[in-house]
Order: structure tokens, then sequence, then C-alpha cells
């Protein structure tokens, strides 16, 4: 049978398919005239994953079509992973630094939005649907489903590694190098626009007795409405954000 063999860098491993097992070393039995990227998801891998395809020190791209017997080095992408610049993976990078998250990370989600970071949820829609909005609307999909990021229409994406949100949300800012860009309480929690400032005088009917007596400083969701203020909720999650070392004082 012919053989290609190929070698996965550390930080992908555990994304390859159970009968890999832990192997970096795989003998991949070739069957049939596939591109690189095809056998790459066919182990388990997403495309998303891959920051570089070489053999003997030479490149190449998803759509390579490997000879039998080679050697390949697939490798991972090294944070701090910049999307708008482009790579020869990756030609046509982002303008701006965009999310939509699965449902299965909504969490993260709420506490990119918190962080300033514009991050959509994708709600009730489908992979093909999650895919086709990433591509028109140009977002980043950050999963815990390995299966919708190997969708073709998807460029940029990130399988989730960590479990709890606040330790996903430190994953995704060190890994996309979001730091220069968190402005925290700049967007509204419930749907994602950026907050615009409210004269008190002009949502005071909307306040609560203590809430019109001690705060004095308000902003509105220009979407949904919602009205923010630096009470003890604010102070409770920037708090949370410190403590993570998301934010400092
Ligand atoms: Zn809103």
């Amino acid at each position: 049978m012919p053989l290609l063999h190929l070698v996965v860098s550390k930080s992908l491993v555990s994304l390859l398919s159970r009968k890999y097992g832990e192997c970096r070393s795989i003998c991949y039995t070739v069957t049939r005239r596939a591109s690189i990227k095809d056998i790459i998801e066919s182990m388990g891998i997403p495309h998303t994953e891959i920051g570089e395809i070489c053999s003997e020190g030479e490149k190449f791209d998803f759509g390579f079509i490997p000879e039998t017997s080679m050697t390949i080095n697939i490798f991972g992408i090294l944070p701090p992973f910049d999307v708008t610049c482009p790579t020869y993976l990756r030609s046509a990078p982002l303008k701006k630094i965009r999310f939509i998250a699965d449902l299965n990370v909504s969490k993260l989600a709420t506490l990119l939005r918190m962080s300033g970071i514009d991050a959509e949820i994708s709600q009730d829609l489908s992979d093909k649907e999650i895919a086709s909005l990433a591509h028109e609307k140009q977002r980043i999909v950050l999963s815990k489903d390995l299966g919708l990021l190997k969708h073709r229409k998807i460029t940029f994406g990130r399988y989730v590694r960590s479990v709890y949100p606040e330790e996903q949300l430190k994953e995704i800012i060190n890994f996309f190098n979001l730091k220069p860009h968190l402005l925290p309480f700049s967007r509204c929690l419930r749907c994602n626009t950026s907050l615009a400032p409210v004269e008190k005088k002009d949502i005071l009917s909307r306040l609560q007795p203590k809430t019109r007596l001690f705060f004095h400083s308000f902003k509105i969701c220009i979407r949904c409405d919602r009205i923010y203020w630096k009470g003890s909720h604010h102070e409770g999650m920037l708090k949370r954000m410190q403590q993570s070392g998301i934010i400092q004082v």
C-alpha cells in the first residue's frame, strides 16, 4: 500500500482522531488522490489549526497533492496569530478582528464582549450557516466542534482548548494577541453592539431609586436599549477580569 509519513507538531496531537493515539509520527495509507488539506482533516485536525505544511524545507499550501513516500511536517499556528497579515496558507487577511462563537463557547463570547471584543454568538444556526456567516461577514469562528472548523468556507477559526470560560478568554486573548484591542465595558453583553454615552436626565424614568441616587454616568446600547452603569455588577466583572490577569488596574 502507498504510504505517506506525516509528522504532526505537539500542539496538534490532541486534535488527532482516537485511532492515532498520542503518536506524532504517522504512517498514512493513501487510498485515493487527495489534497494535503483533505488528508490532514481526515486524521481529525481542522485546517483552521494549521500554520505550516512543509517537506525538506519546502512549504506547501492546502491544495498540494503529496506523492507517496514523502515525509511531511504539519505545524500548528504559533501565537500570536495576526489575522490581519497575509500568510501563504491564508493569503486574504481580515480587515478587523471579529469573532463568531459557536453555542458551545457562548460564555466565552460574553466575556469577549465584556472585554470590548466584537463576538457574535451562533444561536441556533446550523454549521453550514455559521460557516457562511463567517465567510460573508469576515469573522473568526470559535468552537469546540472540530467538525464545524473543517468547513471549507471557514478560513479563520480556532478550536478552543480550555474548559472554563475565564481560561478560554485568556487563551483566546493570548492566541490572537487581543490585549491592544481590549476596551472593557464598551459593548453590549446582550447583543454585541457598541455602547454610547447617554445623559442621565434622558433615562431617569427607567432607573431604580438607588441607581438614580448613587450613579451619574450611563451608557446605552443603541440596538437593544439596555442601560449600563458602573454599579456592583460592573465592579464584580472588573474584579474577575483583574484576577484572571486579563486587564490590569
Ligand atoms: Zn444591546
